[in-house]
């Protein structure tokens, strides 16, 4: 190798440089013309599925980047002929990807029923027929149809949500006396609370309860930047409500409680009970304001999880107002939910922000139809109930099926089991609870189960497992049935 300081070094490199000037010349002249491209037949084809600007565009750029790879040297004389032969199906490829939706519909056999990254609850049919209904023509979003003066759209859900409420014998739901509004998720209806309540002021709130749900969903920046003044009492494992009590100052706004929903504290911990925060908040007239998060309505104790609290506990126990999240426990849309006494309500209701964080006609109408379902005898027509409880028996049932009717197809690189398993609530709720479940446990004989693990996310729809003991679960009970047989042929191709 000559240095620069060596001598004839600039002859050399002047040399070399007309020589790769003259390779370049010829890999340059072997390209085809845009045109030539679109002459061959597997690229003409394409102008039957795809629009001639898209395809146009395509052949240019895949031109392009082999005109890069020649001008920077990475491109031989026989490996340039090879990636001319392919450009037809690369330019395929490109246009099939590019006119595909990116959002697409995922198998999801993680065992997490509500998983933040899976789009949590899958909406019931109802509420996916009523959203139709709602969307393709005009609806009455904001109108009154008595008086065809305007109204608001917290209509759509407000006597539902009420309904619900008073249904488990609440009577205090009363409409003269609560009211309920809806906006993006749970956050937004927590910030806008504490804005709307405490701006400028104290919220009391228990150093155990200083949580971050997910996401980045920190409670004391939220309180933060709501404006109102975390004044935090207790320690991490202990607060007593004569913590609160010693706090309460004419400067205190709000007493804030936050459901503990993605972790638990075990051992040396209390807190006060949601009675006795209630008293007190009524002998201090400060309003208890409880960010409640799962919107649980109906127990989980039918799936064997103690201990979870729900919406009507709340209420039952007199918490002036909650923030909820629609897509959780509720089983609905994406959207927060609160829902308090009126004259809370009404001062929410009057903050500008309020503007910035309203929902659309799409998420009334599936709220609304999952309201509904909520208020039948059976509610197992909204798919979290159903998969929350699917008997692990039945799941066996469904697991034995499709690793049977894969045993005749596949090709024994696959080695797969059934096995039991523990699924998860997930979304920030019922931390420690798990309910008895199968799964498909998958091993192959090439490849290491995380590379199993992406394969199965290439599929389509893309299969979403998890690793555990270097093979790849896959928990049924968050795969809705019509999938199995999709399932076996998938699986069988691996
Ligand atoms: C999930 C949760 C939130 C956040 O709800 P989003 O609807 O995702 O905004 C807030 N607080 C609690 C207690 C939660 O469980």
């Amino acid at each position: 190798m000559m240095r620069y300081s060596d001598p004839g070094y600039l002859t050399m490199a002047i040399r070399d440089l007309q020589h790769d000037n003259q390779t370049h010349h010829r890999l340059f002249r072997v390209l085809p013309s845009v045109n030539d491209l679109l002459l061959i037949p597997a690229c003409r084809a394409l102008l039957n599925t795809h629009p001639r600007h898209a395809l146009l565009n395509a052949a240019r750029r895949a031109l392009a980047e082999l005109r890069f790879d020649i001008s920077s040297e990475q491109q031989t004389e026989a490996g340039l002929q090879q990636r001319i032969d392919q450009l037809p199906n690369l330019i395929a490829d490109r246009l099939l990807s590019e006119s595909r939706y990116s959002l697409r519909p995922v198998i999801n056999a993680t065992g997490v029923i509500l998983h933040t990254n899976l789009g949590r609850a899958p909406l019931s049919d109802a509420a996916l027929r009523h959203i139709v209904e709602v969307a393709q023509d005009y609806c009455n979003l904001e109108l009154d149809l008595e008086t065809g003066s305007r109204s608001r759209r917290d209509i759509h859900a407000e006597p539902l949500v009420l309904r619900i409420l008073n249904g488990a014998g609440v009577a205090a739901a009363d409409p003269d006396r609560y009211g309920v509004l809806i906006v993006n998720n749970c956050a937004a209806a927590t910030f806008l609370a504490l804005n709307s309540l405490a701006e400028h002021a104290e919220v009391i709130v228990s150093r155990g309860e200083l949580v971050e749900i997910g996401g980045g969903f920190r409670i004391p920046e939220i309180l933060d930047k709501s404006g109102a003044v975390l004044k935090e009492v207790g320690t991490t494992n202990r607060t007593r409500l004569a913590d609160y009590e010693r706090a309460l100052c004419p400067a205190t706004g709000l007493l804030l409680r936050v459901h503990q929903s993605n972790f638990s504290i075990e051992g040396f911990s209390e807190r006060p009970s949601l009675q006795d925060l209630v008293a007190l908040s009524k002998r201090a007239g400060i309003p208890l304001f409880e960010d409640q998060g799962t919107g649980l309505v109906s127990s989980l104790q039918r799936f064997g999880i103690n201990g979870e609290p729900g919406l009507l506990q709340s209420f039952e126990c007199g918490v002036d107002l909650i923030a909820a999240s629609g897509d959780k426990l509720l089983g609905g849309p994406q959207c927060g939910i609160l829902v308090g006494r009126t004259k809370l309500i009404e001062r929410i209701r009057s903050n500008p922000l309020l503007r910035a964080f309203r929902v659309d006609k799409l998420t009334y109408a599936a709220l609304e139809a999952t309201l509904l379902e909520r208020l039948t005898d059976d509610a197992t027509s909204i798919p979290t109930e159903r998969i929350l409880s699917a008997p692990a028996e039945e799941i066996m049932g469904r697991c034995r099926e499709i690793t049977r009717e894969i045993a005749s197809i596949a090709s024994g690189d696959l080695v797969f089991d059934v096995v039991p398993v523990a699924s998860l609530v997930g979304g920030g709720t019922a931390p420690t609870a798990s309910l008895q479940s199968c799964a498909i446990s998958l091993r192959h004989v090439s490849l290491t189960a995380a590379e199993l693990l992406a394969a199965l996310r290439k599929f389509e729809p893309p299969i979403i497992g998890r690793v555990a003991d270097n093979a790849v679960l896959l928990d049924m009970r968050t795969v809705p049935p019509h999938f199995d047989s999709d399932l076996v042929s998938l699986l069988s191709s691996l």
